[in-house]
């Protein structure tokens, strides 16, 4: 007799005895028969099992309800139903865990995605949380693949950080001292020479500033943690805490990093359609279900399957933020108005601005580069001269930064080439008011031996939002961190 997992049984030849472990999904009974199908997790499908009627005891038949967690021990046979090649002829069952019907919240049948927002805690035993739960798997594996394959270390950069060069008034601080009643300082102020760590410190927004430092001792790294952001608005792409993938790399300017951001980014999509095709066939199914229900023309011209396929198959379109800002102002939306922030030279773009250019526009992932200085953070490489359009215009100063742009999303990945000339670096620290000596350490890798260097973060849960066409971060991370919102 050999345990395996439903994903191993549905496999295996007919003809042996086997147990299998998992939640019951639905009973059905009829005149002859008893039809359990169960799932374990392992997959996305469910095994079913029966027994002869009157062949179980009343008490164990009684248990058997959704949700409950059973063993059931049988002969694995062919199936003669459609659908599955095998199933199992019953010989014991075993109640682990019963559920109780009354009160169990999950039922046969498709919930709300805010109904099950309320129960994080049960929602991976659905079939759509435990697919997309995979998948998530399966991308995380796919890019700690990617990086090993291509010469990358994985350094770990620390969550409790003193760093706040960055981030300012996102930052969650981290701190042992007695809330209602710190230690002040004779002036009066909050006395944090006495906290745990004798200063201020706080969880951390990017590991950027620190996988600088390893990239340039060991010429390719990336990180792959958590990241905090108190985030105070509430939207479909933001979380509290999410999960960054930050690779940095010596010697890559702003053309390499862009190459090697597109490449990761195909990659990893093609593993989760190479490894993950049922949940994705799944999650493809529920959401042209979804579809369905919407508005002739608010329905997607492209199934997620096809959109995946696609994004691995095409070049993304590569242009500058001043190109997109020439293109945005020429747009019908903005012409009318339509836009809810208007859009000249020198705007931080919204999210309605980077879809437009991705959905409407270019119908593909877009990179855009060389933004704007003001708008960006003070450690990306300044551009030799200021932006200019084709009818001659000259703009602010530009950096060597590029975001890149996905359907339904918007901004997916945020990354530039560093400045490695220590004294513009220090220079424009002045200019935006950090004081050097704050990351003395981050200068010191431009005042010994500084090297030309680039790198990018993707947040994790967008990437897994794309490619399990789901429309709310909050549903593609096991636990949910959101403003008034941390239960589980
Ligand atoms: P956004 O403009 O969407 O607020 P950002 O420009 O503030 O993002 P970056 O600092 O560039 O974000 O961080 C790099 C990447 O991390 C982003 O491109 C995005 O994919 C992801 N990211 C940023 N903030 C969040 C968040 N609160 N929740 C989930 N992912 C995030
Ligand atoms: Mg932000
Ligand atoms: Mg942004
Ligand atoms: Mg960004």
């Amino acid at each position: 007799m050999s345990y395996l997992p439903v994903k191993q049984l549905l496999q295996t030849e007919p003809g042996q005895t086997v147990t299998v472990k998992g939640w019951v999904r639905t009973k059905r009974e009829s005149k002859n028969a008893v039809f359990i199908a169960l799932n374990d997790g392992s997959t996305i499908h469910t095994i079913q099992a029966v027994a002869e009627a009157g062949q179980l005891p009343d008490e164990t038949l009684r248990l058997i309800t959704t949700g409950a967690c059973v063993a059931i021990t049988g002969e694995l046979v062919a199936s003669q139903g459609a659908g599955q090649a095998v199933e199992v002829k019953i010989t014991d069952v075993h109640i682990y865990g019963p559920a109780d019907p009354e009160k169990y919240p999950l039922q046969p049948k498709r919930h709300s995605l805010e109904f099950l927002r309320e129960i994080a805690h049960l929602r991976p035993r659905t079939n759509t949380f435990s697919a997309i739960l995979r998948v998530r798997h399966a991308l995380a594996f796919a890019v700690h693949k990617y990086y090993n394959d291509n010469g990358f270390y994985y350094l770990n950069t620390p969550i409790i950080t003193a760093s706040d060069a960055e981030g300012a008034g996102e930052m969650f601080r981290v701190s042992t001292l007695d809330p209602m009643n710190p230690p002040k300082t004779e002036e009066g102020k909050i006395d944090y020479s006495q906290d745990f760590f004798g200063r201020e410190t706080n969880l951390t927004v990017s590991g950027q500033l620190e996988g600088e430092l390893g990239a340039l001792a060991l010429g390719k790294i990336y990180t792959f943690g958590p990241t905090f952001r108190a985030e105070n608005s509430n939207t479909t792409r933001h979380l509290a805490e999410f999960w960054m993938i930050e690779p940095e790399m010596a010697f890559f300017e702003l053309e390499d990093n862009m190459n090697l951001a597109e490449d990761f980014v195909k990659s990893v999509i093609r593993y989760a359609l190479d490894h993950c095709a049922d949940d994705l066939a799944f999650l493809d199914n529920r959401l042209k279900e979804e579809e369905k229900t919407k508005k002739k023309e608010e329905q997607s011209e492209m199934s997620l399957l096809d959109k995946l396929r696609f994004v691995v198959d095409n070049d993304f379109e590569r242009l500058t933020y001043t190109q997109a800002v020439e293109i945005l102002r020429n747009s019908k939306p903005a012409k009318k108005g339509q836009f809810q922030y208007e859009v000249s030279w020198g705007i931080d773009l919204q999210s309605e601005h980077e879809r437009y250019l991705v959905e409407k526009h270019f119908k593909k992932p877009v990179i855009l580069t060389n933004y704007p200085r003001e708008i960006k953070a003070f450690y990306m490489k300044q551009d030799d001269a200021p932006a200019t359009n084709e009818r001659g215009d000259v703009f602010g100063p530009t950096v060597r930064a590029m975001d890149v742009l996905f359907p339904g999303i918007g901004e997916i990945i945020g990354g530039s080439q560093r400045e490695d000339d220590l004294d513009k670096l220090t220079a424009r620290m002045h200019e935006v008011g950090i004081e050097p000596e704050a990351i003395w350490w981050y200068l010191d890798t431009r005042r010994f031996g500084s090297a030309p260097h680039a790198g990018f973060g993707l947040g994790f849960e967008r990437l897994v939002l794309f490619v399990t066409g789901m429309g709310n971060i909050r549903d593609v991370i096991p636990f949910p961190r959101t403003p008034k919102s941390a239960e589980f």
